[in-house]
């Protein structure tokens, strides 16, 4: 092993990292396996760049946290997340992807060639690094909440809600994620509970008004979610009011679903220091293209896409990755 110090171009902190003996050379390096990875490897590998992809943390992906998947065109019955994923890498391994299990743990992106260690001790140099590493959602940290993961408990309305129709649900946040989520489900659902900790919204004016306005939306100021509670499933929520006041009181609220809307955290820290990313940690890229600011890394997913974050587009962000990578490498005449 070898330590070397690289430049910080961005003004960013960087821990020294180590470069293992283990060295490979590939042309295409993915980073991420949700629907975006994978879909960037199906295009590479056809290609012809030999890529290699490295699965990371959570193989498959956000999709693999949810159960029915009923949004992706092309399943006309639905799919499970899981599976979906399970085809997605079997397509892209049908063209020649290694898929390989294994964590990106740093990146030098300050050469011509791209350095990222994997699991703290291999090297993979690339020409080119395909970044998916996707987004996490945030949860409130409750133990409760984990108890009720997939039986209640959902970080994605639109994923979701579709199984609360007629049926009262809550939605955690007060961001336009938030808003929208329960606009979204005011759509579906018999009623809409909005609890939001603060005495006001964070979200645009034109969200809170449409909020505000919505008959099945009741926006619960200055609540804070204590538990969850139900035989097996979500059947109430316990909600502290007014918290650390002397006006504190225990609010319950039947309800079926409790969404999570507080924000996500973009999966994209070990590449700050190279790579411009905006306040929240999403990877800007240049406008209609999925370069970032480094030459030959290339970014696509929810890890720069915090609007549209489904499945869909994350698949059609990785197709455009693949493209201006095979466009970027022959250019190169790698
Ligand atoms: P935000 O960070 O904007 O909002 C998060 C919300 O969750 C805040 O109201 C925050 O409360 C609340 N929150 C955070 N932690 C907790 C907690 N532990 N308990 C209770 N509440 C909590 O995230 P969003 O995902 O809403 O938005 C992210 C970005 O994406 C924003 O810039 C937004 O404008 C954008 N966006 C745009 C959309 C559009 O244009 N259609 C749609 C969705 C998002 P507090 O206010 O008290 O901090």
């Amino acid at each position: 092993m070898s330590l070397f110090k690289p430049l910080d171009n961005l003004g960013n902190s960087k821990k020294e990292i180590k470069v293992s003996q283990d060295v490979e050379r590939v042309k295409c390096l993915i980073i991420g396996s949700g629907p975006a990875g994978y879909t960037a490897a199906i295009y590479a590998a056809r290609a012809n760049l030999e890529p290699v992809l490295y699965e990371g943390l959570q193989p498959g992906g956000q999709l693999t946290t949810t159960t029915e998947v009923e949004n992706f065109p092309g399943y006309p019955e639905g799919v499970t997340g899981p599976e979906m994923m399970v085809q997605l890498k079997q397509q892209a391994e049908r063209f020649g992807t290694d898929c390989r299990w294994g964590l990106a743990t740093a990146v030098d992106f300050s050469g011509p060639t791209h350095k990222v260690t994997i699991d703290e001790e291999k090297t993979i140099e690339a020409d080119a690094v395909i970044i998916a590493t996707g987004a996490t959602a945030r949860y409130l940290g409750l133990e409760s909440e984990e108890k009720y993961k997939g039986s209640g408990v959902s970080a994605c309305a639109t994923c979701d809600g579709f199984f609360y129709k007629g049926k009262d649900v809550a939605v955690v946040g007060g961001g336009d994620s938030a808003c929208e989520e329960a606009l979204y489900l005011s759509g579906l659902c018999n009623k809409v509970y909005l609890i939001v900790r603060k005495d006001h919204l964070r979200a645009s004016k034109i969200m809170q008004e449409r909020v505000m306005h919505s008959p099945k939306i009741e926006v619960l100021f200055e609540h804070n979610t204590k538990e969850l509670r139900g035989d097996g499933v979500v059947e109430e929520v316990v909600l502290i009011k007014k918290k650390g006041t002397p006006e504190e009181t225990e609010v319950i609220k039947k309800i079926d679903g409790f969404f999570l809307a507080i924000g996500h955290t973009p999966n994209s820290e070990i590449f700050k220091a190279y790579i411009v990313t905006d306040q929240v940690g999403y990877i800007k890229t240049k406008p209609d293209t999925s370069k970032t600011n480094v030459p030959g890394v290339f970014a696509c997913g929810d890890v720069m896409d915090s609007v549209y974050r489904q499945a869909v587009t994350a698949a059609g962000t990785g197709c455009r990755a693949a493209i201006d990578t095979e466009r970027y490498l022959s250019e190169k005449g790698s």
